[in-house]
């Protein structure tokens, strides 16, 4: 059962525009594309704003092999614009046309070990938005389109209206992401929280540790620009790599958050965290060096080390709370550029490449 698309031309009813990647070769072509017959429990949303994320350059560097055609991007948010039988929000309520809303970065059966041990990014049978490819009747799976056609299984969560999209589309990677990073590193109120790299994940740990009543925030980056960001995101002291030693003993680091993903960057996280402390590794998304235990002082201090990636529904869903009540709402917009057109997606992936913000907007209606 397909529930009526609400009040657009008939024209505009047929179809969708996309932005579809054919590869390094072919690049991108932007096109109309027909919208979906949707099965029930799928949900076919408008999207307001999608974010170029960083996992987007690797893909389109090659770095990341994906089956292609396919279409990119996953941090996104949008509008219901029609629904499958009754779907539900992470909440339990029904998923009806209007409400505006985020969702998993991928979708979860529910039912397979990793989902029953609550790890459901794991999902044995996960198809991640933005990494398929564009074929069959699911196409339109990726944020840089007008359109995305929600599988069964994806976690949907409502979006305040009020919020701003340039704050709202990241959150579904990069929120969403620390959120789970301070859940499993079991950040609690009153922690000294170090926090290595203080890009887009680094400047929303240091805002969320803050929100969660940590003591301090120790904010370390080899960027001047970006620790002085930090501090403005609530870091209580900010140093470059070189001083973190000396002022994890000064300050303390019960819960270190390592987001760059550099190798020295780990070694320290590991030799800095403190008593019966915890380090969760969430930058180090491709191989990297070997870094060094020594298991006797690890066992004596107690420590812990989780490794983090992506997130679960829930971990969503405390994400969208987070963006809607903290105050540092306009700094995080802060980090997001004006917004490219869908039909200039080349201009927006160079802006995103150049690095002048964290987060690149491409915006659809
Ligand atoms: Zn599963
Ligand atoms: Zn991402």
């Amino acid at each position: 059962m397909t529930t009526e698309l609400s009040s657009r031309t008939p024209e505009q009813r047929l179809s969708a525009t996309a932005a579809v990647w054919a590869g390094l070769d072919d690049g991108f072509t932007v096109g109309p594309q027909p919208l979906p017959e949707l099965a029930p429990g799928e949900v076919l949303v408008r999207v307001e704003m999608a974010t170029v994320c960083g996992s987007d350059l690797h893909t389109l560097a090659g770095d990341r092999p994906t089956p292609l055609p396919t279409v990119l991007g996953h941090e996104a948010v949008g509008v219901v614009e029609a629904t499958g039988g009754t779907p539900r929000l992470s909440d339990g309520t029904p998923l009806l046309p209007g409400r505006r809303v985020t969702w998993t970065i991928g979708t979860s059966c529910g039912a397979c070990r990793p989902c029953s041990r609550g790890a459901s990014q794991k999902c044995v049978h996960v198809r991640k938005y933005g990494h398929e490819e564009f074929s069959g009747r699911w196409r339109l799976n990726g944020g840089l389109a007008t359109h995305c056609h929600l599988a069964e299984g994806t976690g949907v969560v409502a979006v305040p209206d009020e919020l701003p999209a340039e704050v709202a589309a990241p959150v579904n990677c990069a929120t969403a992401t620390v959120v789970c990073a301070a859940r499993r590193a079991g950040l609690a109120a009153g922690d000294t929280v170090v926090v290595t790299g203080c890009g887009m994940l680094g400047l929303t740990a240091v805002a969320y540790a803050r929100d969660q009543g940590a003591r301090h925030v120790l904010a370390c980056d080899v960027d001047p620009a970006r620790r002085a960001a930090a501090v403005r995101f609530g870091a209580t002291a900010s140093c470059a790599p070189e001083e973190l030693p000396e002022a994890a003993r000064r300050f303390g680091a019960d819960v270190v958050l390592e987001l760059s993903g550099s190798g020295s960057a780990v070694q320290t996280a590991l030799d800095i965290v403190g008593l019966d402390g915890s380090v969760a590794l969430v930058g180090s998304v491709s191989p990297g060096p070997e870094v060094r235990i020594e298991p006797n002082a690890f066992v004596r201090n107690l420590s812990s080390v989780v490794g983090c990636h992506n997130y679960r529904v829930d971990d969503l869903a405390e994400a969208v709370a987070f963006v809607a009540r903290t105050p540092h709402r306009e700094l995080l917009a802060g980090l997001v550029s004006r917004p490219f057109a869908l039909e200039d997606i080349d201009g927006a992936v160079a802006a995103a490449r150049e690095g002048t913000w964290p987060r690149v907007a491409v915006r659809m209606t």
